[in-house]
Formats: structure tokens, sequence, C-alpha cells
């Protein structure tokens, strides 16, 4: 995701978007975050690591957009109902944990 402020790329620190360009401190929504963390490859059996999710999920973010994620995750639900609630239940408690402040 982009500084909304410079555009600069933000990381995520501390389960908080931040613009190391600017200072820029946002806290993502758990949803936003979750519907990011559907649209990765990152599957449940690969037991991705705190570090992994982030990454993962604040690139395609980045690369997405907010707006995309939702999109898509739409379109899955509509392809496959159950797979995709079996998912973001995964994806919600995921990103709770990984973006979980105590955790960096
Ligand atoms: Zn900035």
């Amino acid at each position: 995701m982009n500084c909304p402020s410079c555009g600069e790329p933000m990381l995520v620190i501390g389960g908080r978007f931040t613009c190391l360009t600017c200072g820029w401190v946002t806290t993502v929504d758990p949803t936003v975050l979750a519907e990011a963390l559907f649209c990765t490859d990152l599957q449940p059996l690969d037991y991705p690591n705190g570090s992994g999710v982030r990454f993962a999920t604040s690139d395609t973010l980045t690369e997405l957009g907010e707006a995309e994620c939702s999109a898509r995750l739409a379109q899955a639900a509509g392809d496959h109902p159950e797979a995709t609630a079996e998912r973001m239940v995964w994806a919600l408690f995921t990103v709770r944990w990984a973006f979980a402040p105590a955790r960096v």
C-alpha cells in the first residue's frame, strides 16, 4: 500500500502501515488485510510465519489495491462460496495474529 500523503510505499511496522518518507502512520482495518491475504498465494498448509504473512499481505495490497482485493474476494465467493468462506476465516485469523503489535 502506498502512503496517502506522499505516495511512497509504506512498510508494516507493529501492525501499522508506516511511511518512512513522511512519517504517516495508519492502522489498516483487519478486514482489508484479510482480503489482501485472501488474494495472495499463501495457503494455510504452508504454515506461513508472521513476517511471511505481513510481507505477502502488504505486497498484495500495494500491488492490487483495496478495491481489487475486494473484487477478487467477491468473485471467488460467487464461484466457490464454501471454499471462499473457509479461506476468509483463515485469513482473518491469520492477519489478526500476524499483525498483532505484540508479536513485532
Ligand atoms: Zn509518506
